[in-house]
C-alpha cells in the first residue's frame, strides 16, 4: 500500500515531495519526510488496518453517491487517470470530501487493485457480472430528456418511461484498455440503463474504435478537454476521427475553462466561444445548493460534438 501526500503549495497546485509507502511492517516516506511524520504514521496504520477489513471483507466493492448523482463508480485521481492535462491540478477529486473522507478514498483505492487483479487473472467477467446485476437492480429516476436528440438513442429512451442512470468515474478515468472495452460490454449487457462516462482517454477510445470496437448505444462518451490546454487539440480531433468511423457514436467534448468565477458566468460569452449549442453545466450556476444536480438536465448522457458542455473552473 502507498499513496501521495500532497500539502498545497503557494501557488494552489500539490507537491508530490511526500509519498509513502508501507514497506517491512513500517511505513518508508520518499524521499523527504514530514515533520510531523510520527502523527502521520499512526493515521496511516489505521488506515491500513481498515483497508485490509475492507479487502477481506468485499465492502469495497459497491457504487457511490454524489452530491449530483445518484449512481456512480468511483476509483482513485491520479492513480486511475494515466493522462492529466492543466485542468487536473484543480481536480475536485484531490480535494474536498474526497481527500477527508479516509473510508471512501480507500474504497476507490481498493476498486483498482481488484479490478488489477482480475485483469492479471484474466477474470474481469467476474467484475462485469457483478456490475450488471447492480445496474440493474438499480432505482429509476427519471425519464430521458426529449430534447437530447432522441434519433441515435434505443428504444427505451424513447418511451417516456423513468430510466436508470449511471456515471462512471466521478474519480479516475479509463486506466487501460481491457477495462475500457469491459465498460463497453457491461453497457451493452444493460440496455435499460443510460451511461454516461467522462474521460481524458480520447486517444484510447479511438484506437479501440479503429481496432473494430463499437461504442454502445446507450453510452455517452464525454471527452473532457482543458481549454487551450496542451491536449486540446489531439482531444477534439480524436472525437473527430471516431465519429468518422462511428457516426452515430454519441461522443463530444466538455471543456474546462479557466478564469469566469464561480456561479458568475456569461453563457453568451461561452456561445460565442463555443457555438450555440454549447451549455455550461448548471451545478456550475445554479445558486442554490439543491439545484447542482444532474437530474433535470442529463445533458452529459446526450454527448454530441456541435453541443459541448462547458464547465468553468473554479
Ligand atoms: S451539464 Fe448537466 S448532466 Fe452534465 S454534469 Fe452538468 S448538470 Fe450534470
Amino acid at each position: 500500500m502507498a499513496g501521495i501526500w500532497f500539502p498545497k503549495t503557494s501557488k494552489g497546485g500539490f507537491d508530490l515531495r511526500y509519498s509513502w509507502e508501507v514497506r517491512d511492517k513500517g511505513i518508508n516516506w520518499q524521499p523527504r519526510v514530514p515533520v510531523n511524520s510520527c502523527y502521520w504514521e499512526e493515521r496511516i496504520e489505521g488506515l491500513v488496518a481498515a483497508a485490509n477489513d475492507r479487502r477481506q471483507s468485499g465492502a469495497f466493492l459497491r457504487l457511490s453517491k454524489t452530491s449530483a448523482t445518484h449512481n456512480n463508480w468511483s476509483l482513485p485521481a491520479i492513480g486511475a487517470c494515466p493522462v492529466r492535462d492543466e485542468s487536473c491540478q484543480e481536480c475536485y477529486a484531490l480535494s474536498g470530501w474526497y481527500r477527508l473522507d479516509h473510508p471512501r478514498q480507500l474504497d476507490r483505492v481498493l476498486r483498482l487493485e481488484y479490478l488489477q487483479r482480475l485483469i492479471r487473472e484474466n477474470k474481469l467477467e467476474v467484475w462485469q457480472d457483478w456490475m450488471v446485476n447492480k445496474l440493474n437492480a438499480v432505482v429509476s429516476e427519471e425519464p430521458f430528456p426529449r430534447a437530447l436528440g432522441a434519433n441515435a438513442l434505443p428504444q427505451s429512451f424513447n418511451d417516456g418511461g423513468a430510466m436508470r442512470y449511471m456515471r462512471w468515474h466521478d474519480s479516475g478515468d479509463l486506466f487501460e484498455a481491457t477495462y475500457a472495452l469491459a465498460i463497453f460490454e457491461v453497457c451493452e449487457a444493460t440496455p435499460s440503463v443510460a451511461h454516461f462516462l467522462p474521460t481524458r482517454l480520447g486517444a484510447l477510445i479511438k484506437s479501440l474504435v479503429q481496432k473494430g470496437a463499437r461504442i454502445p448505444k446507450n453510452l455517452s462518451i464525454q471527452v473532457s478537454v482543458h481549454y487551450g490546454g496542451k491536449l486540446a487539440s489531439v482531444q477534439l480531433q480524436a472525437v473527430h476521427d471516431v465519429l468518422k468511423i462511428q457516426p452515430s457514436a454519441r461522443i463530444g467534448l466538455s471543456y474546462v475553462v479557466s478564469g469566469p468565477a464561480l456561479r458568475k458566468v456569461d453563457l453568451r460569452a461561452a456561445q460565442q466561444t463555443f457555438g450555440l449549442n454549447a451549455v455550461v453545466c448548471p451545478i456550475i450556476t445554479a445558486k442554490a445548493p439543491k439545484d447542482r444536480v444532474c437530474a433535470g438536465c442529463r445533458r452529459c448522457w446526450a454527448a454530441d460534438l456541435n453541443a459541448p458542455v462547458i464547465y468553468p473552473k473554479y
